[in-house]
């Protein structure tokens, strides 16, 4: 399976020409890259004139770009919102559903299943995000990413899952002065993830859903959440923001990729 590193950029850089470079620096630095998925996301604002530098250039590797969030109506009165569809015509492909940060102003599992529906529908591939917020002794944790997965996926079809890719991001892991997720922590949490899947959607094919880990990832943890974690890949935050550091992390996991 191939593996997939997504940028997310948050609501970063602050001009249109500042994104213009991250963007061109970031290719630049993960050129020769070819077994590896590479998806950016930007700001909505700058989706259209980073696909028309992708198109422009013959980049090599081929980078995809996502949006950061999603509205679930396709059109409206809805202030201030983005339909799947408007993100795919601006050449979005993928889109994150459910991050943490959205979940802090108020989005529940419910929005997020909603959202799910329309990114698939409009021909995007949704990363969904779960995380819990702390660990507690008695694994209660355990219960609530079950749920959240449970109410996420409520009653998406079994074919949507090959489409989908799970983001797990523990929250105390992702950020400024926070520690990542051991890869022993994250190995034994794509097991209960799958083993969640299997048993909603029962089936046992789950080998085919990309799990990846996000959470203050960078160039010195990735290779142990590859080969120590089994990540299928991982959501960047502050350091896709570096091109340098972004573009080590891609090119180790190239490296490592067989
Ligand atoms: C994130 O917020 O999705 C994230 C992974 O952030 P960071 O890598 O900065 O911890």
């Amino acid at each position: 399976m191939q593996k997939v590193i997504i940028a997310n950029w948050k609501m970063n850089p602050s001009t249109l020409k500042e994104a213009e470079r991250l963007f061109n620096n970031t290719i630049k630095a993960v050129s020769g890259v070819k077994k590896i998925g590479i998806v950016i996301c930007p700001p909505f604002v700058y989706l259209q004139s980073l696909k028309s530098l992708l198109s422009a250039k013959s980049h090599q590797p081929k980078a995809s770009l996502g949006g950061q969030n999603l509205f679930w109506e396709d059109t409206g009165a809805y202030t201030g919102e983005i339909s799947g569809e408007m993100l795919y015509s601006v050449g979005a492909k993928y889109v994150i559903v459910g991050h943490s940060e959205r979940r802090a102003k108020g989005e529940n599992n419910l929005e997020v299943n909603k959202k799910i529906k329309t990114a698939v529908k409009s021909g995007l591939t949704p990363i969904v995000c779960i995380g819990e917020n702390l660990r507690d002794e008695n694994h209660e944790y355990l219960n609530f990413i079950k749920k959240q997965i449970e109410e996420c996926l409520d009653k998406i079809p079994k074919d949507f899952l090959q489409k989908i890719i799970i983001a797990y991001e523990p929250i105390w892991a992702i950020g400024k002065g926070a520690l990542p997720a051991t890869a022993e922590e994250f190995r034994e949490m794509k097991i209960f993830i799958k083993k969640v899947l299997s048993d909603k959607f029962k089936t046992q094919t789950m080998g085919n859903v990309r799990i990846i880990y996000g959470g203050s990832v960078d160039e010195k943890n990735v290779q142990d959440f590859i080969e120590n974690g089994q990540a299928d890949g991982f959501l960047v935050g502050r350091a896709s923001l570096n091109p340098k550091k972004f573009g080590e992390i891609i090119k180790i996991c190239e490296a490592l990729n067989n």
